[in-house]
């Protein structure tokens, strides 16, 4: 036996998984018929169970493409030998349960929204079992006689192009008829003589035989009125009442939908109405009763059928081949790829890439970045204590100035003291916290950088996966880290050393900072004057902003004041408020709001460069430069140098205890919670994210599924030329 049905619906299954236009190549047989015209129970009592939507709210709103795999029950083996398969959902696995696979075809076919009503997205159902044939009928909506009001005047033409497009060649068609029903009203029998006039691939069928007499059912499948070539076939399957008994059938091992029918037709077509149906019909054949008969029916025509498509479809296949060849080979090169092989490269380019930023690691990157930071606090701590203070201020930058040094021992206590509490501010400010964080928040920005560039655009489950575990690395090390730097900056706290060499380097430093501010002030100051229109029109609007302060300062001194006198004495508060008259409003209209915010930070910037040039001065005094014996008057270069201190101690534990146990651990968690833990699908469904690598794969996956297809065409071919039967045919 070539068994070449069963052979030609694994290669259908095949092609429908590469595309759904080559499959419809194979013939399949496609099942017509009006509604409630019995076509449900015929295609459950060819199946055996009952497995088909029920309801009369249109409830076969998609093609159900059914393939049916004759499964023989193997010896000794408990795995279950009869259940549904929904290859699109391959989460559900075997459902053995078959009111389960009518459940999920309800929902399937529901997912249809009743105005719609009508998809042409197929549903595919394989079963398995050893009471089936291989077959592969696909259950199409019924024809809608009459619309009702909740349905879309479209309805009917849907469903009609709906089936049209089945029905072409080279499926057979199986149209069901009702035996109550005159034929000519048959919407099946219709659209199946407009495709088929001659009948060469309609089988008729013709249901509830029980409705009419055996005389008037006998003459119906005679097939006189309206021949067909392959014939009618008359059954009677009306599924027993439905309630307990079904229920029982189904759990009832052999019991099953088609013993019930099967003896419902024995009874029906032998016996008594056997003289009717026992009769031979028009071309001399026996007339076809039952569905038993109906199923061999439908073996032998789609066999022949099959046979018949044989050298078509191998054809097609070859040239479809032959353009996915061509395509693999212009757009791969024939390079071929695995989802494996995918994700192995883009794991390691992570890490490469990972690597390859560590660069910006490196131990004096991160001293210069501390430094900076500490430079920071640095500047603002002492301009709070010393230079906010004008009096203060212009004492220490006169001290500085003053040409004869004294020795250490003169000094004034006062600066001392001002100078402890400077440099205790300094080490005392987080520094572990500050800096661990600091370089923290570089790894952290590093990894999401890396983590959410190409190709993590596509990947954003794993992109979170990477950022969620980093940070959790990160999390775990920065504790313990920042203790770590604040035990070693310890001592600083207390007293800091230096030598002449770490002066002079600390108040250059200090003395760049100072530039290196100016020249920011002076270019935002700058920006500010192209704005206003020259030096000129600034220093006027800077004049105006001053006055409209110095006036502002003393209204609200003037009001507070009032406000005091009129708790005491109850004095007017007319005498106390300032004539709004003597405001410099005068001009107000001169500048605009916008211009009379640059003012005021231009008048800001001024003050701060004064400020700064002051302190530049002072930083480059005689008396500064000769050494850490003045530090007291040199509080910017004593800090620098603490500030140097105190980078380069944190470097060196945050260097061991973050950033070397990061660059260890990242890589590693990459394989393990990456490479290693993603399973088959993860890998598969990783690498169809993006779409570069998924073109790539459908293409290789096509070409290899088609190589395979036409190989067992090929030997299919091959074998009919040698079988006998199909041989001496030609
Ligand atoms: P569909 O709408 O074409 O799928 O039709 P169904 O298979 O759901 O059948 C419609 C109605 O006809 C149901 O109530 C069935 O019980 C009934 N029916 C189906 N086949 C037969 C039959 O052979 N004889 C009788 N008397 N009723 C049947």
């Amino acid at each position: 036996l070539l068994q070449l049905t069963r052979k030609l619906i694994e290669i259908r299954t095949v092609l429908l998984s590469v595309d759904q236009s080559d499959a419809l190549k194979l013939p399949s047989i496609v099942v017509i018929g009006s509604q409630s015209s019995g076509k449900s129970s015929v295609l459950e009592a060819i199946v055996g169970q009952e497995f088909l939507p029920k309801g009369d709210n249109m409830v076969t709103r998609r093609p159900i493409e059914l393939t049916l795999i004759h499964t023989p029950v193997k010896k000794g083996s408990n795995q279950p030998s009869e259940y549904g398969v929904f290859p699109d959902m391959p989460h559900l696995g075997k459902v053995t349960n078959f009111s389960t696979v009518q459940k999920t075809l309800t929902d399937l076919n529901l997912s249809v929204p009743a105005e719609v009503c009508v998809s042409d997205q197929p549903i595919q159902l394989h079963i398995h079992s050893p009471h089936v044939p291989d077959l592969t009928l696909i259950d199409l909506p019924g024809y809608v006689q009459i619309s009702s009001l909740d349905q879309p005047e479209t309805l009917k033409e849907s469903i009609s192009n709906l089936c049209d497009k089945y029905i072409r060649e080279p499926n057979i068609i199986l149209a069901v008829c009702a035996a109550d029903v005159d034929l000519a009203n048959s919407p099946a029998l219709r659209a199946s003589r407009r495709v088929d006039p001659l009948g060469t691939r309609t089988i008729g069928v013709v249901t509830k035989m029980d409705l009419v007499s055996p005389q008037a059912g006998a003459q119906i499948i005679r097939g006189d009125k309206y021949p067909l070539h392959l014939g009618y076939v008359g059954v009677v399957c009306k599924a027993p009442k439905s309630g307990g008994m079904f229920k029982s059938l189904r759990s009832g091992g052999d019991d099953r939908v088609t013993t019930a029918v099967l003896k419902r037709e024995e009874e029906f077509f032998g016996g008594e109405n056997g003289r009717y149906f026992n009769q031979r019909g028009r071309d001399g054949d026996k007339l076809m009763t039952g569905t038993d008969t109906l199923r061999r029916r439908l073996m032998d025509v789609l066999e022949t059928s099959m046979a018949g498509s044989l050298h078509g479809i191998t054809n097609a296949v070859q040239l479809e081949l032959e353009e996915a060849s061509y395509q693999f080979k212009v757009q791969y090169n024939d390079r071929r790829t695995t989802p494996e092989a995918y994700v192995a490269e883009t794991l390691d380019a992570l890490k490469a890439r990972f690597k390859e930023y560590t660069s910006q690691f490196t131990k004096p990157a991160v001293r210069a970045k501390l430094t900076s930071m500490l430079d920071d606090k640095m500047m603002d701590i002492l301009e709070q204590l010393y230079w906010n203070d004008e009096l203060r201020a212009g004492e220490l930058s006169k001290l500085a100035d003053d040409r004869k040094i004294p020795s250490g021992e003169d000094l004034d206590p006062y600066w001392r003291y001002k100078l402890d509490t400077a440099s205790s501010l300094l080490t005392k400010s987080g520094v572990g916290r500050d800096s661990t964080g600091l370089v923290a928040d570089g790894l952290r920005g590093l990894i999401d950088s890396i983590a959410t560039g190409e190709p993590f655009t596509f990947h954003s489950s794993v992109s979170e996966r990477i950022v969620d575990f980093s940070h959790a690395i990160l999390r775990e090390r920065v504790g313990l880290t920042a203790d770590q730097v604040e035990n070693c900056i310890k001592p600083y706290k207390y007293e800091v050393e230096m030598d002449g060499r770490e002066w002079e380097l600390g108040r250059e430093r200090a003395d760049q900072k100072f530039t290196d501010e100016i020249v920011m002030c002076d270019s935002k100051l700058a920006e500010i004057r192209g704005r206003v229109g020259g030096s000129r029109r600034l220093n006027g609007l800077i004049k105006h902003v001053a006055e409209l302060e110095k006036f502002q300062q003393e209204r609200r001194r003037r009001a507070a004041a009032a406000l005091q006198t009129s708790d005491g004495s109850g004095s007017d508060d007319k005498d106390a408020a300032v004539n709004d008259a003597d405001a410099p409003v005068l001009d107000a209209y001169k500048y605009s709001p916008a211009q009379v915010i640059d003012g005021h930070n231009a008048l800001l910037l001024t003050n701060r460069l004064g400020l700064l040039k002051l302190r530049q001065q002072a930083i480059r005094s005689r008396r500064c430069r000769s050494g850490p014996d003045q530090a007291a008057f040199c509080p910017e270069t004593f800090l620098a140098v603490v500030a140097e201190k105190l980078a380069y101690t944190s470097t060196m534990f945050i260097n061991i205890e973050l950033l070397e146990q990061f660059f260890y651990q990242f890589p590693r968690e990459i394989d393990s919670r990456i490479l290693y833990d993603l399973d088959r699908d993860e890998i598969k469904k990783f690498a169809l994210e993006n779409p570069r690598v998924r073109t790539h794969l459908e293409l290789q996956d096509r070409k290899d599924k088609l190589e395979q297809v036409l190989r067992s065409l090929q030997s299919l071919v091959n074998l009919q030329a040698d079988s006998p039967r199909h041989g001496a045919d030609g």
